[in-house]
């Protein structure tokens, strides 16, 4: 698995809290430890279960016993709970930040997180959202790893007037995980991320529903001929229920939006295919052959057979 680079010379922050220990959670306290980018880890998460998973696992100096005590005196607030859970943790945190503290996020939707956690907040904390785009189907503390954002982009999406420290503070955080950061507002990441993750995610989640539903064929042929297209979407139709739900109930409108041009799109595909309208096809595969290539040359996907999966090659997808 690709490795990070050399650790940093001084800690970015002193005291870094993480606030829910699963898939990111853990993979950002390792990160963080790796490459020495704050002195002191304070984890939190509601589940006792985790809290003592990760304390077996010695990813972190504390692990919290309420979300109260792991934020007093941090300089780095991170929530990486689902989208949904934000409001909650704001109002749980908010009194016992210390004036000057930056509060971050990852979420996978970053309007509906903003109007969640901002209300909340008092007067000299920074809010500064962000979106690490790299993930996988799995979640909890095992899941984790420290390279996971590397070479992945991470989206920070300020609020109008945010504070430009703060902004710089969390762009060097995820640079010390290896990611890319870009800058842009929070209504065009939700837009621009239903296209690229959101949509492809319930496509899979109900085609894999289909099958399961289409009563001709049996449960055992769909998986012996799975490796005909099928089992890529039973990968992403893998992926955490919670999370998945919060993001498209806190989505809804670009969701929406972007659904009902795919479903125009569709109908168009179905008329050519009604018609034989071959050529209309060739030009339209040959046209999307052209962006997974545009994809690999980039460096976020591997050219490997297979997806790499042979190789071991493609550990981490965008969500
Ligand atoms: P995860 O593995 O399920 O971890 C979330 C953790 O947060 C769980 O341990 C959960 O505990 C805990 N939690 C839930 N509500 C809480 C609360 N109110 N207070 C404290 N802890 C709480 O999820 P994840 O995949 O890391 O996703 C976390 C966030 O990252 C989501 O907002 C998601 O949109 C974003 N994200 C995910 C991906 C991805 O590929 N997975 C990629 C980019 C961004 P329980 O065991 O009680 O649920």
């Amino acid at each position: 698995m690709a490795e990070l680079g050399p650790a940093l010379a001084k800690p970015l922050v002193h005291r870094l809290t993480v606030i829910g220990l699963g898939l990111i959670g853990s993979s950002i306290v390792r990160a963080a430890r790796r490459m020495n980018a704050a002195a002191i880890i304070v984890g939190a998460d509601g589940d006792a279960k985790v809290r003592r998973r990760v304390e077996e696992l010695r990813i972190v100096n504390e692990v919290a016993s309420s979300l109260a005590d792991s934020v007093r005196d941090a300089d780095l607030v991170i929530s990486c709970v689902p989208v949904g859970a934000n409001a909650a943790v704001a109002e749980a945190i908010a009194p016992h930040l210390k004036e000057g503290a930056i509060v971050s996020d990852v979420g996978s939707v970053k309007s509906a997180v903003i109007a969640a956690l901002a209300p909340h907040l008092p007067r000299g904390v920074h809010l500064v959202p962000a979106h690490p785009v790299a993930g996988t189907e799995y979640s909890g503390p095992d899941a984790g790893f420290a390279t996971l954002f590397r070479r992945r982009w991470c989206i920070i999406t300020p609020p109008d007037g945010a504070d430009g420290a703060a902004v710089a503070c969390v762009k060097a955080f995820w640079e010390a995980f290896g990611s890319n950061v870009e800058i842009m507002s929070a209504a065009h990441h939700d837009l621009v991320l239903a296209i690229t993750s959101h949509i492809p995610h319930l496509i899979a989640y109900n085609i894999v529903g289909t099958a399961a539903d289409l009563e001709e064929v049996t449960s055992a042929e769909v998986i012996k001929f799975s490796a005909g297209g099928f089992r890529d979407f039973t990968r992403i139709a893998a992926s955490d229920p919670t999370m998945w739900r919060d993001v498209f109930l806190n989505n809804k409108e670009a969701v929406l939006e972007v659904l009902g041009r795919f479903n125009e799109d569709l109908a168009a595909l179905q008329r050519m295919i009604r018609w034989g309208e071959g050529d209309k096809l060739f030009d339209l595969f040959t046209r999307t052959r052209a962006i997974r290539r545009g994809i690999i040359e980039q460096g976020q996907e591997t050219a490997a057979p297979d997806f790499g999966r042979r190789t071991g090659e493609n550990g981490a997808d965008g969500q």
